[in-house]
């Protein structure tokens, strides 16, 4: 087994060939090691490698040849120094949230979550005795006035879901270092080309890999990034003991997404900038928000932590839920679904479907009204989009 990687490839390239374990047969694909066990050689053998002393894997809950290369291959695009694959982006972000936390340690988290991930926070661990405080995450002051003397842990996402607002990472990373705490991001909105967190000072990525990563609507998957210590310490335990291994196929299937995935979000990101350009410009919209524009709330903040606009478009359209529901039933390419970062372009009314269990204030809280749509662009021609989007606009 040879493990390729080279520390001066360029982001590309490690996307194409990182973390490679290429096997005696020389194969070109990576190789999918749809395995759930190993043999040894030698009862020696077996007693060495769990003693830890002979290099190897021993189990694929623990780890497996296929699912190492695709973490192999995250840490080089991250810039980490360790990860651990998950089955999906929420057993990602509960194995992160979780596995340092024990009853009595205080959590703050930005109220503008993705549902999964605010009911983790919300309700889960307050069961579990620990102390959470929701704030919103794009003001300062607020995630200071919520610190307690046993608070542990920050966690925000940016941009959010569904509005597409963005937290400054650096200054909330240095909050948390002030006070000893650690801040992990959900980075999936961004994606791992247009925002690195761990070089903004945050000590922990997680990401659906459902979403972009895979970007062809197939398999679930998830990742949690950091540095060696904090895995070591943290994670490392927590995952073999509770188990939510990510399957050797779907490594395998995340592995090709890889390949192409800065093909695939900047031509995505191309069509999503002229869809918002076009949209902010429409009569019947009341508002758009989308990271590439200038009018964006915190365009200074995208400025200095993202590459790129991001493939998402939240839009209020005027009329409320009735305006909402005309359009995105009118389209024709554009596909309702809550899914997001897929080569098909999706339309999701949040108020009604991933955010429906919000109480109406609490959703205003986050932006979120009957108008307003998140519009997720995918690979299809720019000019048959923009053509849907007026067709379906027409009927509203
Ligand atoms: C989709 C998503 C998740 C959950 O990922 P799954 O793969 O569906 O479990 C978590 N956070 C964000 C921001 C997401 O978009």
């Amino acid at each position: 087994m040879s493990n390729r990687f080279n520390d001066n490839w360029k982001s590309q390239t490690r996307l194409v060939h990182g973390g490679t374990l290429r096997s005696a047969f020389g194969e070109t694909s990576e190789a999918l090691f749809l395995t759930q066990g190993f043999v040894y050689d030698s009862a020696e053998a077996a007693e060495a490698r769990f003693k830890g002393e002979e290099p190897g894997f021993i189990y694929s809950r623990y780890a497996n040849p296929t699912v190492d290369m695709f973490e192999q291959r995250m840490c080089a695009l991250e810039g980490a120094e360790d990860a651990r694959a998950t089955a999906s982006g929420m057993a990602a972000v509960s194995a992160a949230l979780m596995c340092s936390l024990k009853a009595g340690d205080h959590v703050i988290g930005a109220r503008a979550l993705f549902g999964s991930c605010r009911w983790l926070i919300e309700t889960l661990m307050p069961r579990y005795g620990i102390e959470t405080t929701l704030v919103d995450g794009a003001d300062l002051e607020a995630w200071e006035r919520a610190i307690r003397p046993n608070t542990r842990l920050f966690f925000l996402e940016s941009p959010t879901n569904p509005t597409l607002e963005v937290c400054d990472i650096a200054a909330v990373a240095a909050l948390a270092n002030s006070i000893g705490a650690r801040l992990v991001v959900d980075n999936v909105f961004a994606t791992p080309l247009l925002q690195k967190p761990l070089e903004l000072g945050a000590h922990v990525v997680v990401y659906s890999a459902t979403k972009h990563i895979d970007g062809q609507g197939r398999c679930l998957g998830g990742v949690v990034l950091s540095d060696k210590e904090w895995i070591d310490e943290n994670l490392h335990d927590y995952f073999r003991h509770t188990g939510p291994s990510l399957s050797p196929f779907n490594a395998w299937t995340l592995l090709k997404g890889l390949e192409t995935l800065p093909l695939r979000v900047r031509q995505q990101m191309e069509s999503a900038a002229r869809v918002a350009d076009y949209l902010a410009e429409h009569p019947k919209v009341a508002r758009v928000i989308y990271p590439g524009r200038k009018d964006h709330p915190q365009a200074d903040i995208v400025a200095r932590q993202m590459k790129g606009g991001s493939t998402l478009i939240s839009v209020d359209l005027k009329g409320g839920k009735e305006a909402a529901f005309a359009f995105s039933s009118a389209l024709d390419i554009v596909g309702i679904s809550n899914n997001l970062g897929d080569a098909k372009s999706l339309i999701t009314h949040p108020a009604t479907t991933t955010h429906k269990n919000l109480s109406e204030e609490a959703r205003a809280e986050a932006g979120i009204f009957g108008g307003t749509l998140r519009l997720s662009i995918g690979l299809e021609d720019a000019d048959d989009l923009l053509e849907d989007i007026d067709q379906a606009l027409r009927k509203v």
